[in-house]
Protein backbone atom coordinates (compact mmCIF):
# COMPACT_ATOMS: atom_id res chain seq x y z
CA UNK A 1 0.00 0.00 0.00
CA UNK A 2 1.49 3.81 -0.44
CA UNK A 3 1.30 5.74 2.28
CA UNK A 4 -0.67 8.56 1.53
CA UNK A 5 1.32 11.76 3.41
CA UNK A 6 -2.26 13.49 3.79
CA UNK A 7 -2.31 17.03 3.78
CA UNK A 8 -6.34 17.16 4.34
CA UNK A 9 -6.58 18.56 8.45
CA UNK A 10 -8.40 16.52 10.48
CA UNK A 11 -9.33 16.88 13.44
CA UNK A 12 -11.22 13.44 13.34
CA UNK A 13 -9.77 10.14 14.49
CA UNK A 14 -11.69 8.09 12.05
CA UNK A 15 -12.60 10.36 8.99
CA UNK A 16 -15.40 10.41 6.35
CA UNK A 17 -14.36 9.00 3.38
CA UNK A 18 -11.94 11.41 1.28
CA UNK A 19 -10.89 8.36 -0.88
CA UNK A 20 -13.48 5.67 -0.93
CA UNK A 21 -10.60 3.15 -2.41
CA UNK A 22 -7.13 2.02 -2.09
CA UNK A 23 -4.61 2.90 -4.12
CA UNK A 24 -1.42 0.77 -4.30
CA UNK A 25 1.61 -0.25 -6.50
CA UNK A 26 -0.63 -1.75 -9.05
CA UNK A 27 -2.34 1.64 -9.28
CA UNK A 28 1.53 2.90 -9.80
CA UNK A 29 2.53 0.30 -12.06
CA UNK A 30 -0.28 0.74 -14.72
CA UNK A 31 0.74 4.90 -14.35
CA UNK A 32 4.46 4.34 -14.95
CA UNK A 33 3.68 1.65 -18.27
CA UNK A 34 1.37 4.29 -18.99
CA UNK A 35 3.94 7.17 -18.96
CA UNK A 36 6.75 5.01 -20.16
CA UNK A 37 4.86 3.50 -23.41
CA UNK A 38 5.49 6.84 -25.54
CA UNK A 39 1.29 5.89 -26.51
CA UNK A 40 -0.99 9.02 -26.89
CA UNK A 41 -2.10 9.92 -23.84
CA UNK A 42 -5.84 9.82 -24.44
CA UNK A 43 -8.46 8.02 -26.79
CA UNK A 44 -6.15 5.07 -26.64
CA UNK A 45 -5.67 1.05 -26.26
CA UNK A 46 -6.16 1.71 -22.28
CA UNK A 47 -9.92 3.59 -22.81
CA UNK A 48 -11.04 0.35 -25.15
CA UNK A 49 -9.88 -2.31 -22.34
CA UNK A 50 -11.05 -0.30 -19.44
CA UNK A 51 -14.65 0.16 -21.29
CA UNK A 52 -14.44 -3.69 -22.37
CA UNK A 53 -13.92 -5.11 -18.81
CA UNK A 54 -16.12 -2.70 -17.13
CA UNK A 55 -18.90 -4.23 -19.80
CA UNK A 56 -18.38 -7.89 -18.89
CA UNK A 57 -18.15 -7.27 -15.29
CA UNK A 58 -21.66 -5.35 -15.16
CA UNK A 59 -23.23 -7.90 -18.03
CA UNK A 60 -24.38 -4.44 -20.54
CA UNK A 61 -23.67 -4.67 -24.07
CA UNK A 62 -21.93 -1.20 -24.04
CA UNK A 63 -19.99 0.90 -21.50
CA UNK A 64 -18.73 4.62 -22.80
CA UNK A 65 -16.59 5.97 -20.14
CA UNK A 66 -16.44 9.46 -19.95
CA UNK A 67 -15.13 12.22 -17.48
CA UNK A 68 -17.58 12.08 -14.35
CA UNK A 69 -20.73 10.57 -13.22
CA UNK A 70 -22.32 13.91 -13.41
CA UNK A 71 -21.57 13.84 -17.27
CA UNK A 72 -22.47 10.72 -17.35
CA UNK A 73 -26.01 10.98 -15.81
CA UNK A 74 -26.50 14.38 -18.29
CA UNK A 75 -26.04 12.38 -21.25
CA UNK A 76 -28.06 9.76 -20.23
CA UNK A 77 -31.04 12.27 -19.54
CA UNK A 78 -29.99 13.56 -23.26
CA UNK A 79 -31.02 10.35 -24.65
CA UNK A 80 -34.27 10.29 -23.00
CA UNK A 81 -35.41 13.09 -25.61
CA UNK A 82 -37.39 14.99 -23.14
CA UNK A 83 -40.44 17.18 -24.60
CA UNK A 84 -42.19 19.80 -23.39
CA UNK A 85 -45.42 17.46 -20.98
CA UNK A 86 -43.65 14.66 -20.10
CA UNK A 87 -43.17 13.52 -16.89
CA UNK A 88 -40.33 12.16 -15.25
CA UNK A 89 -40.33 9.94 -11.77
CA UNK A 90 -37.14 10.74 -9.56
CA UNK A 91 -35.99 9.59 -6.14
CA UNK A 92 -35.43 12.67 -3.82
CA UNK A 93 -33.53 10.61 -1.85
CA UNK A 94 -29.70 11.15 -3.77
CA UNK A 95 -26.95 13.76 -4.73
CA UNK A 96 -28.45 16.38 -6.13
CA UNK A 97 -26.47 15.24 -9.36
CA UNK A 98 -28.99 11.91 -10.25
CA UNK A 99 -31.99 14.38 -10.87
CA UNK A 100 -29.76 17.91 -11.46
CA UNK A 101 -29.80 18.14 -15.39
CA UNK A 102 -33.77 17.85 -15.35
CA UNK A 103 -33.31 21.12 -14.51
CA UNK A 104 -32.56 22.23 -18.14
CA UNK A 105 -35.88 20.86 -19.22
CA UNK A 106 -39.63 21.44 -19.64
CA UNK A 107 -40.29 18.40 -17.77
CA UNK A 108 -42.92 17.68 -15.11
CA UNK A 109 -40.77 15.95 -12.21
CA UNK A 110 -42.62 13.67 -9.54
CA UNK A 111 -40.74 12.71 -6.54
CA UNK A 112 -40.99 9.37 -5.68
CA UNK A 113 -41.34 8.34 -1.84
CA UNK A 114 -38.97 6.09 -0.90
CA UNK A 115 -38.62 2.37 0.77
CA UNK A 116 -38.10 3.02 4.17
CA UNK A 117 -35.51 0.50 4.99
CA UNK A 118 -33.26 0.46 1.77
CA UNK A 119 -33.66 4.42 1.29
CA UNK A 120 -34.40 3.32 -2.54
CA UNK A 121 -37.77 4.85 -4.64
CA UNK A 122 -40.55 2.53 -3.21
CA UNK A 123 -42.30 0.51 -6.06
CA UNK A 124 -45.85 0.65 -3.89
CA UNK A 125 -45.41 4.64 -4.44
CA UNK A 126 -43.90 4.73 -7.70
CA UNK A 127 -47.12 2.87 -9.04
CA UNK A 128 -49.82 5.57 -8.68
CA UNK A 129 -47.53 7.97 -9.89
CA UNK A 130 -47.08 6.76 -13.52
CA UNK A 131 -49.14 8.18 -16.41
CA UNK A 132 -49.32 8.06 -20.15
CA UNK A 133 -46.99 10.64 -19.90
CA UNK A 134 -44.62 9.16 -17.69
CA UNK A 135 -41.44 8.44 -19.93
CA UNK A 136 -38.66 8.23 -17.59
CA UNK A 137 -38.01 6.89 -14.16
CA UNK A 138 -34.85 8.16 -12.50
CA UNK A 139 -33.33 6.34 -9.28
CA UNK A 140 -30.36 5.43 -7.27
CA UNK A 141 -28.85 2.19 -5.39
CA UNK A 142 -29.16 4.18 -2.32
CA UNK A 143 -25.68 3.69 -0.39
CA UNK A 144 -25.11 0.57 -2.78
CA UNK A 145 -28.33 -1.15 -1.83
CA UNK A 146 -29.86 -2.32 -5.20
CA UNK A 147 -33.44 -1.07 -5.50
CA UNK A 148 -36.05 -3.47 -6.24
CA UNK A 149 -35.44 -3.86 -9.74
CA UNK A 150 -37.55 -6.23 -10.29
CA UNK A 151 -40.57 -4.64 -8.93
CA UNK A 152 -40.02 -1.40 -10.59
CA UNK A 153 -39.00 -2.79 -14.06
CA UNK A 154 -42.08 -5.01 -14.41
CA UNK A 155 -44.21 -1.33 -14.13
CA UNK A 156 -41.52 0.33 -16.87
CA UNK A 157 -41.36 -2.06 -19.60
CA UNK A 158 -44.78 -2.26 -20.76
CA UNK A 159 -45.72 1.39 -20.26
CA UNK A 160 -42.48 2.11 -22.19
CA UNK A 161 -41.03 3.70 -19.83
CA UNK A 162 -37.44 4.28 -19.71
CA UNK A 163 -35.37 3.61 -16.28
CA UNK A 164 -32.03 5.14 -15.46
CA UNK A 165 -29.96 3.66 -13.07
CA UNK A 166 -27.74 5.76 -10.67
CA UNK A 167 -25.17 3.46 -9.92
CA UNK A 168 -22.43 5.82 -8.68
CA UNK A 169 -22.84 4.01 -5.27
CA UNK A 170 -23.09 0.32 -6.31
CA UNK A 171 -20.45 -0.94 -8.17
CA UNK A 172 -19.58 -4.22 -6.61
CA UNK A 173 -23.05 -4.83 -5.60
CA UNK A 174 -25.18 -7.47 -7.19
CA UNK A 175 -29.03 -8.08 -7.61
CA UNK A 176 -30.18 -11.91 -7.84
CA UNK A 177 -27.00 -12.99 -9.87
CA UNK A 178 -27.34 -9.86 -11.95
CA UNK A 179 -25.45 -6.20 -11.49
CA UNK A 180 -26.58 -2.98 -11.17
CA UNK A 181 -26.22 -1.02 -14.07
CA UNK A 182 -27.43 -3.66 -16.52
CA UNK A 183 -30.87 -3.95 -14.51
CA UNK A 184 -32.53 -0.85 -16.13
CA UNK A 185 -31.90 0.64 -19.52
CA UNK A 186 -28.92 3.34 -18.74
CA UNK A 187 -26.55 3.29 -15.73
CA UNK A 188 -24.89 5.85 -15.20
CA UNK A 189 -21.40 5.23 -12.38
CA UNK A 190 -18.59 7.70 -10.59
CA UNK A 191 -14.91 6.94 -10.33
CA UNK A 192 -15.08 10.35 -7.80
CA UNK A 193 -12.51 9.82 -5.19
CA UNK A 194 -14.55 8.95 -2.64
CA UNK A 195 -16.82 6.25 -4.87
CA UNK A 196 -16.11 2.32 -4.48
CA UNK A 197 -13.20 2.42 -7.32
CA UNK A 198 -11.68 5.48 -8.51
CA UNK A 199 -9.65 6.51 -11.89
CA UNK A 200 -7.50 9.11 -10.05
CA UNK A 201 -10.25 11.58 -8.40
CA UNK A 202 -12.58 11.73 -11.32
CA UNK A 203 -14.29 9.74 -14.00
CA UNK A 204 -17.72 8.30 -15.01
CA UNK A 205 -19.15 5.00 -17.01
CA UNK A 206 -22.59 5.02 -18.87
CA UNK A 207 -23.92 1.58 -19.32
CA UNK A 208 -26.84 0.32 -21.87
CA UNK A 209 -27.77 -2.75 -24.18
CA UNK A 210 -28.76 -0.16 -27.42
CA UNK A 211 -26.12 0.13 -30.42
CA UNK A 212 -28.06 3.33 -31.40
CA UNK A 213 -27.86 4.97 -27.91
CA UNK A 214 -23.73 3.48 -27.22
CA UNK A 215 -23.20 5.36 -30.98
CA UNK A 216 -24.99 8.31 -30.16
CA UNK A 217 -22.69 9.14 -26.60
CA UNK A 218 -19.91 7.72 -28.42
CA UNK A 219 -20.47 10.76 -30.47
CA UNK A 220 -21.32 12.93 -27.93
CA UNK A 221 -18.20 12.40 -25.84
CA UNK A 222 -15.88 13.31 -28.62
CA UNK A 223 -17.12 17.08 -29.56
CA UNK A 224 -19.58 15.98 -32.13
CA UNK A 225 -23.17 16.95 -32.42
CA UNK A 226 -25.90 14.76 -31.83
CA UNK A 227 -28.23 15.17 -34.99
CA UNK A 228 -30.00 13.80 -37.53
CA UNK A 229 -27.98 13.89 -41.30
CA UNK A 230 -29.26 13.33 -44.54
CA UNK A 231 -26.70 12.23 -47.55
CA UNK A 232 -27.51 14.58 -49.93
CA UNK A 233 -24.50 14.97 -52.28
CA UNK A 234 -22.37 18.40 -52.50
CA UNK A 235 -21.54 19.61 -55.75
CA UNK A 236 -18.40 18.54 -55.94
CA UNK A 237 -16.40 15.38 -54.15
CA UNK A 238 -13.99 16.49 -51.76
CA UNK A 239 -10.61 15.50 -52.54
CA UNK A 240 -9.38 11.98 -50.77
CA UNK A 241 -5.37 12.75 -50.93
CA UNK A 242 -4.58 10.20 -48.38
CA UNK A 243 -6.88 7.40 -46.78
CA UNK A 244 -7.07 8.64 -43.74
CA UNK A 245 -9.01 12.14 -45.26
CA UNK A 246 -11.92 10.15 -46.07
CA UNK A 247 -13.17 10.12 -43.15
CA UNK A 248 -13.83 14.13 -43.75
CA UNK A 249 -14.36 13.65 -47.06
CA UNK A 250 -17.85 10.83 -46.13
CA UNK A 251 -18.54 14.14 -43.27
CA UNK A 252 -18.42 16.74 -46.22
CA UNK A 253 -20.79 14.45 -47.98
CA UNK A 254 -23.59 14.37 -45.45
CA UNK A 255 -25.82 17.81 -44.19
CA UNK A 256 -27.45 18.26 -41.13
CA UNK A 257 -31.23 18.45 -40.94
CA UNK A 258 -31.78 18.47 -37.01
CA UNK A 259 -28.98 19.18 -34.10
CA UNK A 260 -30.18 17.49 -30.65
CA UNK A 261 -27.44 18.30 -28.52
CA UNK A 262 -23.76 19.42 -29.05
CA UNK A 263 -21.23 17.68 -28.38
CA UNK A 264 -18.52 17.92 -25.68
CA UNK A 265 -15.10 16.60 -24.62
CA UNK A 266 -15.87 14.30 -22.34
CA UNK A 267 -12.61 12.15 -22.97
CA UNK A 268 -11.18 9.91 -19.76
CA UNK A 269 -7.71 9.68 -19.93
CA UNK A 270 -5.35 7.10 -20.72
CA UNK A 271 -3.74 7.12 -16.94
CA UNK A 272 -7.09 7.69 -15.63
CA UNK A 273 -8.24 4.59 -17.65
CA UNK A 274 -4.75 3.03 -16.53
CA UNK A 275 -5.91 3.14 -12.89
CA UNK A 276 -9.41 1.79 -13.75
CA UNK A 277 -8.57 -1.25 -15.07
CA UNK A 278 -5.97 -1.62 -12.01
CA UNK A 279 -8.89 -0.86 -9.30
CA UNK A 280 -11.49 -3.28 -11.07
CA UNK A 281 -9.22 -5.92 -10.15
CA UNK A 282 -9.23 -4.81 -6.64
CA UNK A 283 -12.84 -4.49 -6.64
CA UNK A 284 -14.48 -7.21 -4.97
CA UNK A 285 -11.42 -7.06 -2.56
CA UNK A 286 -12.37 -3.28 -1.50
CA UNK A 287 -16.11 -4.00 -1.36
CA UNK A 288 -15.39 -6.85 1.18
CA UNK A 289 -13.59 -4.70 3.23
CA UNK A 290 -17.08 -2.32 3.67
CA UNK A 291 -18.85 -5.04 3.90
CA UNK A 292 -16.53 -6.54 6.92
CA UNK A 293 -16.60 -3.26 8.36
CA UNK A 294 -20.57 -2.57 8.14
CA UNK A 295 -21.13 -6.55 9.55
CA UNK A 296 -19.28 -5.60 12.99
CA UNK A 297 -21.27 -2.42 13.46
CA UNK A 298 -24.59 -3.99 12.93
CA UNK A 299 -23.46 -6.04 15.58
CA UNK A 300 -22.75 -3.35 17.68
CA UNK A 301 -26.25 -1.87 16.48
CA UNK A 302 -28.11 -4.89 17.57
CA UNK A 303 -27.49 -4.54 20.90
CA UNK A 304 -30.03 -1.55 20.98
CA UNK A 305 -33.55 -1.69 20.51
CA UNK A 306 -34.07 1.98 19.87
CA UNK A 307 -32.20 1.64 16.72
CA UNK A 308 -33.34 0.06 13.58
CA UNK A 309 -30.40 -1.49 10.96
CA UNK A 310 -31.03 -2.25 7.57
CA UNK A 311 -31.35 -5.48 6.64
CA UNK A 312 -31.11 -6.91 3.01
CA UNK A 313 -33.09 -9.84 1.14
CA UNK A 314 -31.65 -13.07 0.27
CA UNK A 315 -29.53 -12.56 -3.89
CA UNK A 316 -29.20 -8.70 -2.33
CA UNK A 317 -25.12 -7.90 -2.00
CA UNK A 318 -25.15 -4.43 -0.62
CA UNK A 319 -22.04 -2.91 -1.81
CA UNK A 320 -21.77 -0.93 1.50
CA UNK A 321 -20.75 2.42 -0.05
CA UNK A 322 -22.69 4.05 2.73
CA UNK A 323 -23.67 2.95 5.84
CA UNK A 324 -27.16 3.87 7.06
CA UNK A 325 -29.12 3.24 10.25
CA UNK A 326 -31.88 4.65 11.76
CA UNK A 327 -32.22 6.20 15.80
CA UNK A 328 -36.22 5.84 16.90
CA UNK A 329 -36.09 9.68 18.27
CA UNK A 330 -34.93 12.96 16.80
CA UNK A 331 -33.22 14.24 20.12
CA UNK A 332 -31.35 10.95 20.70
CA UNK A 333 -30.44 10.88 16.84
CA UNK A 334 -29.15 14.61 17.31
CA UNK A 335 -27.24 13.80 20.56
CA UNK A 336 -25.86 10.55 19.02
CA UNK A 337 -24.55 12.63 16.06
CA UNK A 338 -23.24 15.19 18.55
CA UNK A 339 -20.89 13.43 20.60
CA UNK A 340 -19.91 11.02 18.16
CA UNK A 341 -18.49 14.33 16.34
CA UNK A 342 -16.87 15.32 19.89
CA UNK A 343 -15.19 12.46 19.95
CA UNK A 344 -13.62 12.24 16.90
CA UNK A 345 -16.03 10.62 14.48
CA UNK A 346 -16.94 12.70 11.55
CA UNK A 347 -20.47 12.22 10.54
CA UNK A 348 -21.90 13.06 6.98
CA UNK A 349 -25.37 12.73 6.27
CA UNK A 350 -26.19 11.50 2.87
CA UNK A 351 -28.47 13.48 1.46
CA UNK A 352 -30.71 16.46 1.90
CA UNK A 353 -34.22 15.74 0.42
CA UNK A 354 -34.12 17.18 -2.81
CA UNK A 355 -37.21 18.32 -3.03
CA UNK A 356 -37.07 20.52 -0.73
CA UNK A 357 -34.10 22.05 -2.25
CA UNK A 358 -34.11 25.60 -3.38
CA UNK A 359 -33.96 24.84 -6.78
CA UNK A 360 -37.00 22.10 -6.62
CA UNK A 361 -39.07 24.77 -4.40
CA UNK A 362 -38.67 27.14 -7.03
CA UNK A 363 -40.19 24.75 -9.37
CA UNK A 364 -43.13 24.08 -7.03
CA UNK A 365 -42.04 20.56 -5.01
CA UNK A 366 -41.87 21.51 -1.11
CA UNK A 367 -42.82 20.22 2.23
CA UNK A 368 -45.31 16.34 2.33
CA UNK A 369 -44.37 15.26 -1.22
CA UNK A 370 -42.17 12.69 0.73
CA UNK A 371 -43.16 11.73 4.32
CA UNK A 372 -41.52 8.84 4.70
CA UNK A 373 -37.99 10.90 3.34
CA UNK A 374 -38.64 13.70 5.13
CA UNK A 375 -39.03 11.79 8.51
CA UNK A 376 -36.46 9.86 8.11
CA UNK A 377 -33.84 12.40 7.36
CA UNK A 378 -35.00 14.79 9.52
CA UNK A 379 -35.60 13.04 12.69
CA UNK A 380 -33.78 9.42 12.35
CA UNK A 381 -31.15 9.12 9.69
CA UNK A 382 -27.35 8.62 11.11
CA UNK A 383 -24.35 7.77 8.61
CA UNK A 384 -21.33 5.96 9.68
CA UNK A 385 -17.84 6.24 8.25
CA UNK A 386 -17.51 2.79 6.39
CA UNK A 387 -14.43 2.40 3.44
CA UNK A 388 -12.00 0.38 2.94
CA UNK A 389 -9.11 3.17 3.57
CA UNK A 390 -10.11 2.84 7.52
CA UNK A 391 -7.15 0.92 9.88
CA UNK A 392 -8.29 -1.72 12.07
CA UNK A 393 -7.06 0.31 14.91
CA UNK A 394 -9.83 3.14 13.11
CA UNK A 395 -12.86 0.61 13.16
CA UNK A 396 -12.20 -0.34 16.61
CA UNK A 397 -12.10 3.09 17.92
CA UNK A 398 -15.25 3.50 15.89
CA UNK A 399 -17.20 0.65 17.52
CA UNK A 400 -16.14 1.43 20.55
CA UNK A 401 -17.12 4.55 20.57
CA UNK A 402 -20.48 3.95 18.64
CA UNK A 403 -21.17 1.29 21.68
CA UNK A 404 -20.31 4.17 24.58
CA UNK A 405 -22.28 6.60 23.37
CA UNK A 406 -25.11 4.45 22.93
CA UNK A 407 -25.46 3.26 26.60
CA UNK A 408 -24.92 6.47 27.58
CA UNK A 409 -27.61 7.38 25.40
CA UNK A 410 -29.46 4.27 26.06
CA UNK A 411 -29.58 5.48 29.91
CA UNK A 412 -31.23 8.93 28.53
CA UNK A 413 -33.80 7.52 26.30
CA UNK A 414 -37.28 9.03 27.75
CA UNK A 415 -40.41 7.27 29.44
CA UNK A 416 -41.88 6.38 26.49
CA UNK A 417 -39.32 3.52 25.57
CA UNK A 418 -39.82 1.47 28.60
CA UNK A 419 -42.72 0.48 27.29
CA UNK A 420 -42.20 -1.98 24.65
CA UNK A 421 -41.77 0.05 21.24
CA UNK A 422 -42.16 -0.44 17.86
CA UNK A 423 -39.65 0.88 15.71
CA UNK A 424 -41.95 2.45 12.96
CA UNK A 425 -41.37 1.72 9.79
CA UNK A 426 -43.40 3.67 7.65
C1 LIG B 1 -20.95 11.01 -6.72
C2 LIG B 1 -22.32 10.91 -7.22
C3 LIG B 1 -22.70 11.43 -8.46
C4 LIG B 1 -21.81 12.31 -9.29
O1 LIG B 1 -20.62 11.73 -9.66
P1 LIG B 1 -19.34 12.66 -9.99
O2 LIG B 1 -18.38 11.69 -10.59
O3 LIG B 1 -18.87 13.20 -8.68
O4 LIG B 1 -19.76 13.72 -10.91
C5 LIG B 1 -23.99 11.19 -8.90
N1 LIG B 1 -24.87 10.51 -8.17
C6 LIG B 1 -24.55 10.02 -6.95
C7 LIG B 1 -25.58 9.24 -6.20
C8 LIG B 1 -23.27 10.21 -6.43
O5 LIG B 1 -22.98 9.72 -5.22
Amino acid sequence: MVTPQSTVDSRYRVPWARRGSVLDHTDLAALTEVVQSGDPLSQGGWRTRFEERFRAHIGSRHAVSVTSGTVALELAIHLLDLEPGDEVVVTPQTYQGTIQPLLDYDVDVRFCDIDPVSLNLDPDALRPLLSRRTKAILLVHFGGYPARMDEIMALARPRGITVVEDCAHALGAAYHARRPGALGDLGCFSFHSSKNITTLGEGGMITCHREDWAERLERLRSNEIDGTFSSAPWPADPPVALPWMKYSADVYRHSCTGIRRAGTNATLSEAAAAVGLAQLDKLDALVERRRAIAARIDDVLGGYPFVRVPTTPGGVRHACHLYTFFVAEREIRDELIRVLDRRGVEIQLRYFPLHLTPEWRHRGHGDGECPVAERLWFEQHVNLPCHPELTDDQVRYLLDVLDDSLRELAGSVPRPSRRPRRIPCR
